[in-house]
């Protein structure tokens, strides 16, 4: 089943005389349960890409589908986690709340979303943290919490933007580890931007490279997973 589709997408800042194409023509397709990964030099587009997949920007041509809707605002059923997880968090919320607050925003009686956010919080491995404040936690938690966010509300595709380029080398092979896990855990479809080509590999069952050149999607998927 296919769960994202991007056609032809084009998309070009600014007006006549200052524009700017920041990506051209870009295809590509997702399944169910799939990681990809987006790979390409500052610059190609990658978060461009992925802002007109989540909605926040329109593509000045070409379309998104997620769950067989066309995106004209951001789908219920994504989530995005960015690089920057301190802007992502808020400072005066307990990490139990800061989990909780979009399911309550998206009408979920209070007591039910705290009891969804423990359950997530410990689905990422954060069992115990749930009364702390983010500045209480290490980057890496912290990332931990902002993934917990966004699984709350159980999306079906995840958006990670260059998720673990913030923390360091130990801390991001456990996060990759994690993303492993949680896609198995909630059954969930992953994009994620990444500088690291070991980690697209690592990762990825598809990689999309960006660059100059046209865009391209390898496939890395060869043997049918647990047939080696
Ligand atoms: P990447 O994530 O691969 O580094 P971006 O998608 O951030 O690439 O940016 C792609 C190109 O589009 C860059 O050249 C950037 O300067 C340009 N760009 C990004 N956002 C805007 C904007 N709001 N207005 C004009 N140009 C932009
Ligand atoms: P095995 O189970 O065969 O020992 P691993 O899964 O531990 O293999 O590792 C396979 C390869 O992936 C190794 O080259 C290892 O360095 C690399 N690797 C393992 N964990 C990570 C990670 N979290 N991120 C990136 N590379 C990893």
């Amino acid at each position: 089943r296919i769960v994202l589709e991007v056609e032809n997408v084009r998309k070009v800042y600014g007006s006549k005389g200052t524009s700017f194409t920041a990506i051209d023509d870009v295809s590509l397709t997702v399944r169910h349960g799939q990681i990809m990964c987006v790979v390409g030099p500052s610059g190609a587009g990658k978060t461009t890409l992925l802002k007109c997949i989540a909605g926040l920007l329109n593509t000045t041509s070409g379309r998104v589908v997620v769950d067989d809707v066309v995106v004209t605002s951001p789908p219920p059923t994504l989530a995005m986690v960015f690089q920057d997880y301190q802007s992502s968090l808020l400072p005066w919320m307990r990490v139990e709340a800061n989990v909780a607050q979009p399911l309550i925003a998206r009408g979920m009686k209070k007591r039910d979303a705290l009891a969804t956010a423990r359950e997530t919080l410990e689905a990422v491995g954060l069992a115990g943290a749930e009364r702390k404040y983010p500045w209480q936690l290490s980057g890496g938690m912290q990332q931990r919490v902002a993934i917990a966010r966004g699984l709350a509300y159980k999306p079906e595709v995840l958006l990670m933007d260059e998720p673990f380029a913030a923390v360091d080398a130990q801390t991001r092979m456990e996060l990759e580890d994690l993303v492993l896990s949680l896609r198995a855990r909630f059954d969930i479809t992953i994009l994620l931007v990444t500088h690291d080509i070991d980690e697209a590999v690592y990762l990825a069952d598809q990689v999309v490279v960006l660059s100059k050149a046209p865009t391209t999607v390898v496939d890395l998927v060869s043997i049918p997973f647990g047939q080696e």
